[in-house]
């Protein structure tokens, strides 16, 4: 695998093994040559590997056949949805010895059942155009994230995403009814059930669900939908400090009860970075504070959102936990709010390779744990930028770390090594997660493995080799399995 290279190992269209491919599944399914290019890259573009052939099924009987012909080959599977994990799950790391299968070809809705409030559907459909769709039925998907134009469900299942409603619906886990699978030797679980209760021993769709593709290829999901959400009031506070922001979310708890959807914590960095982004973007607010939240309630029905927004911004400004504040008038405005959240780290991508973390503490923890961990990271890399933002509501943070500009690649790499062993040991100390979102993938095997305990390793280990005995599932990912152990 080449970090920080241009493209290398496309795969070899002379290759027998691609000749092999090709006349068993045909040629529309079997992609080879440059063009498999964008299928090697991961999302920052950070790293560029190849693969012997990228094939991409239209039905979950060619994800069959095609596991079944990798198998006899010898060769193993790096399943891929919309490409944007950000830990390499989806990358390959052997080019000559995996094939690359893409959903992106299955985006069918089989059945939108609005009387269930549930979906089935396929795959590979982009999670914002499934969320169009279900809206235009009059009903709601509610996992939502910064890269739902592009991520896929069946890699939202397999990452088990959260984002930023995870604190009203959950994780995408929450949110799953049935899956259908294909395993390692081609045969199908048909899990598809749109039961809400069934409680028939082990839940096995729990498996695959953050499985990273370790364990078969999702090919699809039944999820549950909920009512729309008719009245959303957005605002973005201005803060004094991450500490105020902690308060001031246990008092929306209490006050807003279940109706809040969203909580999210922002440096005042964030708006440079989303400026350098999306530079026409308009400041929102006049002052300059501390910290800053973004905060959605949202509700259908009888409750009066707007107003239940009003009393609480008042309530906090009068005791002075929030300083100043904008709630968004239309729907165009909140989207505005919105820009500078998602901006932000388009902004921190602009300005090069840099170390992104996206850790857990239990909230009662998270201001201690971002105040200890810029200090140990500023005392030995005074030179680097912290930018701490993320889900708050979830004690979520991303505590990124980005070196100055005109430094070597090496350099880079040295100071993002050096920054994450500075994160880790602080994160251990408050008995956190390296991972709260995102997964493992193969950029967090080597930390995830170090920390992980024997018993933990053993079942993991036990479940695998039950599931994929012959290691033909993305063997480089999360745990340490090649094709020939
Ligand atoms: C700008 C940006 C913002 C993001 N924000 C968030 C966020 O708020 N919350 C969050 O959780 N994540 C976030 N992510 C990370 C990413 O979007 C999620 O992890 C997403 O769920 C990945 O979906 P994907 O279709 O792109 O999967 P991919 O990147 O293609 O794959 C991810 C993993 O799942 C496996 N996989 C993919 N499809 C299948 C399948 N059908 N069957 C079996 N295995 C499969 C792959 O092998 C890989 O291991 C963000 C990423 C970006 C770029």
């Amino acid at each position: 695998m080449e970090v920080g290279g241009v493209g290398t190992a496309g795969a070899e269209l002379s290759d027998p093994r691609f000749e092999i491919l090709v006349a068993r599944l045909g040629a529309d399914l079997v992609m080879g040559g440059p063009e498999i290019a964008r299928y090697c890259r991961d999302w920052h573009g950070d790293v560029t590997t190849g693969a012997v052939a990228v094939i991409r099924p239209r039905t979950t009987a060619d994800v069959s056949a095609a596991v079944k012909v990798i198998g006899e080959l010898g060769l193993s599977i790096v399943p891929q949805g919309g490409n944007t994990g950000l830990v390499l799950g989806a990358t390959p790391d052997d080019p000559a010895g995996q094939v690359v299968i893409s959903l992106e070809r299955m985006t069918a809705i089989r059945r939108l059942d609005a009387d269930d409030f549930s979906a089935v559907v396929e795959a590979g459909i982009v999670l914002s155009e499934f969320k169009d769709k279900v809206e235009a039925a009059g009903l709601y998907f509610p996992l939502a994230l910064g890269a739902q134009g592009s991520c896929r469900i069946g890699g939202n299942v397999s990452t088990n995403a959260g984002g930023i409603n995870v604190l009203r619906y959950g994780m995408t886990r929450d949110l799953v009814l049935g899956l259908e699978v294909v395993l390692p030797d081609g045969s199908i679980f048909d899990g598809l059930s749109t039961l809400r209760k069934d409680n028939r021993g082990i839940d096995l769709k729990q498996l695959f669900i953050g499985a990273e593709g370790t364990l078969g290829i999702v090919t699809a999901v039944s999820v549950k939908l909920m009512p729309p959400a008719e009245q959303v009031a957005t605002a973005l506070l201005g803060l004094n400090a991450l500490s105020d922001a902690i308060a001031l979310y246990r008092r929306a708890r209490r006050d807003c009860c279940d109706l809040m959807s969203a909580f999210e914590f922002m440096p005042p960095v964030a708006f440079t970075l989303a400026r350098e982004a999306m530079p026409d973007l308009a400041m929102p607010m006049s002052g300059d504070y501390p910290a800053y939240v973004l905060m959605e309630i949202s509700g259908s029905g009888l409750v009066d959102i707007e107003d239940l927004m009003q009393r609480f911004l008042q309530g906090v400004m009068e005791e002075g936990l929030v300083l100043d504040g904008v709630v968004a008038g239309s729907r165009a405005q909140a989207r505005n709010l919105w820009l500078f959240r998602e901006g932000m780290n388009e902004g921190q991508a602009k300005r090069g390779p840099h170390l992104r973390t996206d850790v857990s503490v239990p909230l009662s923890k998270l201001a201690d744990f971002v105040r200890q961990a810029e200090e140990a990271v500023m005392a030995a890399l005074p030179e680097c930028l912290c930018v701490s933002y993320g889900h708050v509501g979830d004690g979520n943070v991303h505590l990124n770390v980005l070196p100055p500009a005109g430094l070597s690649r090496g350099e880079v790499d040295g100071i993002i090594y050096q920054a994450k062993g500075l994160i880790n040991a602080v994160l251990a100390r408050f008995g956190g997660s390296i991972s709260a979102e995102h997964g493992i993938g193969r950029l967090k095997k080597t930390d995830f493995l170090s920390g992980l305990p024997e018993t933990q390793a053993h079942l993991l280990s036990a479940i695998k080799r039950a599931v994929d005995p012959h290691i033909i599932m993305n063997p480089g990912c999360q745990l340490n399995f090649t094709t020939d152990s």
